[in-house]
């Protein structure tokens, strides 16, 4: 069995306690991965202060992120396969992620070289015409990276790319179900030139590791994606230090009368079903106008109808295994809640170890948790409305607020959700689920704080520190 330890210092260090990491379709033990202890913990958070007083030059970081996008490339299909093995992604979502996560890495290197403060006009002050002001921007110090299962490779890239950018070394804590692919990126940041120290990655199955880590005051900044229970817990944690949370959502997706019904049906489904609904950003509610609303359902339940569930390695699966018995259980439950509450489901669900079958409810009504909470699960509700106006305000009742789509060819209709929706991202004629990865990407409400995309991510990690000059000319 392979024994993968956790990297500190520049390699990998073996332990004592190990915990298993499965294959999610088959079951089989992938690897036996360290859980690290309070020693462990400690060197990892010593290494990276020391590494941090050895700073590496911009043009050195914008060049090793560069050369991690080609390393990427190089082993593009074998990081897919591992985040299929491992998180149960289908691996035609794994390839785009892979792909994404070069660019991410790209953006980075581009946030390094263009990293910039700026001139204070202060000379129009009474008194101060020999006066300069500048800023300059600087990083923090040990910046603490804790990451969700459901990307492996893009969101932790999101957070190690621009916090090397900046210039602040990273402690990362991945998900205890996806620790492979990080502890692959430590390895490809070393390969391309990354002194040792700069990024630590500590794994461990149990949630104190995380919290032991955000209580340690050598960590300057926590940036953390993940569940709205668990960022609460870090940012109450955190005290006066910044805590960047990139947290969940219960999506948005309103589907006007004049849309492109045909568009509107295939995006929403794949993007409330594919990678089984664990996706941020998973479409979860959907308004359709009252005219369109038959046509639009049957045409949705005929593009569910044919969506493949099975093996994520197969090159055909749209739908593969939910992460943990315990998360599907959790999915299933909250159907049968809705159905016993009185939702119907246009397309059913069933529940078999860890695969939850694509399912469609109507009849919903908006205090169901499939409603009102994150279902993270591929189970989406349909529900008609009569105006648009409606249909915004029914989006903003959320406690979440990442993103929302809407489908409409009314570029007055579309400008007025882009004003009312209180979200960080509306996306026009395309799901919740878009996103760029060097657009300003992050919530309101209990979906976060902050934004991520590269050039947003290299502000937040850094801090203005203002340079005052009285140069009086003599
Ligand atoms: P999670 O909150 O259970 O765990 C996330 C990470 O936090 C893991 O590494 C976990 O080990 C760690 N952790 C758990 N308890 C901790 C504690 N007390 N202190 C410190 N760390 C702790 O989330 P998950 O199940 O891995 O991922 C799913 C969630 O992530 C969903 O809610 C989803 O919406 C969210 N998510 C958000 C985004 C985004 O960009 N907004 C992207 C992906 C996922």
């Amino acid at each position: 069995m392979e024994q993968r330890g956790v990297y500190i210092d520049g390699g990998e260090s073996m332990r004592d306690a190990y915990y298993e990491v499965t294959h999610k379709y088959s079951g089989a033990v992938l690897a036996e991965v360290a859980e690290a202890s309070d020693d462990v913990i400690e060197q990892a958070v010593a290494g990276a202060q020391d590494a941090f007083r050895r700073p590496i030059t911009v043009n050195d970081r914008a060049e090793i992120l560069e050369r991690a996008a080609q390393i990427l490339e190089r082993d593009q299909e074998a990081v897919a396969r591992l985040i299929a093995q491992e998180a149960g992604k289908p691996i035609k979502d794994a390839r785009v992620e892979v792909t994404r996560g070069q660019l991410t890495l790209r953006y980075s290197a581009l946030a390094a070289r263009t990293l910039h403060g700026m001139e204070i006009p202060i000379r129009g002050n009474p008194g101060a015409q020999s006066r300069i002001a500048v800023t300059i921007r600087k990083p923090y110090g040990v910046v603490l990276a804790i990451t969700p299962f459901n990307f492996p490779l893009n969101l932790v890239l999101h957070k190690v790319g621009p916090a090397l950018a900046a210039g602040n070394t990273v402690v990362l804590k991945p998900a205890p179900a996806t620790p492979l692919t990080a502890l692959n990126i430590a390895r490809v940041f070393t390969e391309a030139g990354l002194p040792p120290g700069h990024l630590q990655v500590v794994t461990g199955s149990n949630p104190d590791v995380g919290a032991k880590l955000v209580r340690d005051p050598r960590v300057r900044l926590v940036t953390f994606t993940g569940s709205a229970t668990v960022g609460q817990i870090i940012r109450s944690q955190a005290g006066l230090r910044p805590v960047l949370l990139e947290l969940g959502n219960n999506s948005a997706n309103i589907v006007h009368e004049d849309a492109d019904l045909d568009l509107a049906a295939r995006t929403l489904a794949l993007r409330a079903f594919g990678f089984a609904g664990q996706v941020c950003v998973s479409v979860q509610r959907i308004y359709v106008h009252r005219l369109i609303y038959d046509a639009f359902l049957s045409r949705l339940q005929a593009v569910v109808a044919k969506l493949a569930v099975g093996d994520p390695e197969d090159d055909a699966t749209d739908v593969g295994p939910m992460i943990s018995e315990t998360a599907a259980e959790r999915a299933f439950d909250w159907y049968q809640e809705s159905l016993r509450q009185g939702a119907r489901a246009v397309v059913p669900s069933q529940r078999e170890g860890l695969f939850v079958r694509p399912s469609l409810l109507v009849d919903v009504a908006p205090s169901m948790r499939v409603m009102s909470e994150e279902v993270f699960a591929p189970l989406a509700g349909v529900v008609p409305y009569n105006n648009f106006a409606e249909a915004l305000a029914w989006a903003n009742d959320s406690r979440y607020g990442l993103q929302a789509g809407v489908f409409t060819q009314r570029l007055d209709l579309a400008w007025q959700a882009i004003q009312t929706l209180e979200v960080g991202g509306v996306i026009v004629n395309d799901s919740s689920a878009y996103r760029a990865d060097n657009m300003p990407y992050g919530g309101v409400k209990d979906s976060g704080l902050g934004r991520e995309g590269p050039e947003f991510a290299v502000e937040e990690m850094t801090y203005p520190t203002v340079g005052v000059f009285n140069l009086p000319v003599q």
